[in-house]
């Protein structure tokens, strides 16, 4: 599943493509795309909009358009786009969108599993959508150490399960979450209230590396992620725990360990992240 790396590199390489384009065709060949609305009328209203911007909150992309209007997409498990320049797509079994700009470029949305969504906002929706789903951008001045412990404090959850919580750290998925545990040296079964005010900085901080290795990596390529020119990312190889299961730890050569929390596998350093007594 696309996390803020991911999202944040589809965002880098769209934004030069749509930005101060004109949306001269939308096809919208999936109803689950936009449901409950209807996809025509998302497709009818994308036609010639203007798009002035391309950004990013956690895991939503937002395209803005000249009317103020944006469309929300989310990529969930399996979304992703692809851009042709020149037109001319390949042919695409899961293709579930396709919008033709006014340059002749062909940029589509496709989705293997469908879970993918596209809300098309009025000017005064996007905010208070936002702000009741998402906490501070982890790589801006808002989300501080402070922020943090404040959102842990009382919280009997697992510390992994609290970081999952996007009003927590906005766009930490399963991936990012267990290397910046990793890199913090906290077991991901900590109730996450018991932290002290040392070891939440260490996970602000370890937060804010984990994703900027992945950015900086552009992203995992995992399953059906790709970026829109359809090249991998190659944080995929740079995973310091996820996914190493039984592989030595990089820090301590102990056999990375996997436990599954609210539903999800977790991997840990046994040794390096001690178990919660
Ligand atoms: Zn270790």
């Amino acid at each position: 599943m696309p996390e803020l790396p991911e999202v944040e590199t589809v965002r880098r390489e769209l934004a030069p493509v749509l930005a101060r384009r004109r949306i001269d065709r939308a096809e919208i060949l999936d109803a689950r795309l936009t449901r409950p609305i209807e996809p025509g009328w998302v497709a009818s209203e994308l036609r010639g909009e203007s798009i002035v911007a391309v950004e990013r909150r956690g895991k939503y992309l937002i395209v803005r358009f000249g009317s103020g209007r944006a469309l929300l997409v989310h990529l969930r498990m399996t979304g992703s786009f692809r851009t042709a320049l020149n037109g001319g797509l390949e042919p695409d079994s899961y293709r579930r969108a396709v919008v033709t700009l006014d340059d002749g470029a062909d940029v589509s949305y496709r989705d293997v599993r469908r879970f993918g969504t596209w809300l098309l906002v009025e000017p005064d929706e996007l905010d208070p959508y936002l702000a009741i789903r998402v906490g501070p951008e982890p790589l801006e001045k808002a989300f501080t150490a402070r922020f943090l412990r404040d959102r842990l404090a009382g919280r009997t959850a697992p510390l992994k399960a609290a970081l999952l919580d996007q009003r927590s750290v906005a766009g930490l998925g399963n991936i990012y979450a267990d290397e910046a545990l990793w890199r913090a040296r906290l077991h991901p079964r900590r109730e996450a209230g018991t932290l002290s005010s040392a070891e939440v900085r260490r996970v602000h901080t370890a937060v804010r590396e984990a994703l900027e290795v992945g950015i900086a990596r552009q992203g995992s390529t995992l399953r059906d992620y790709r970026r829109p020119d359809g090249a991998e990312g190659s944080m995929q190889d740079e995973f310091q725990v996820y996914g190493r299961g039984g592989e030595p730890c990089r820090r301590c050569r102990s056999p990375i360990a996997r436990l599954r929390i609210a539903g999800r596998s977790s991997w840990f350093c046994p040794s390096c992240q001690p178990a919660p007594r």
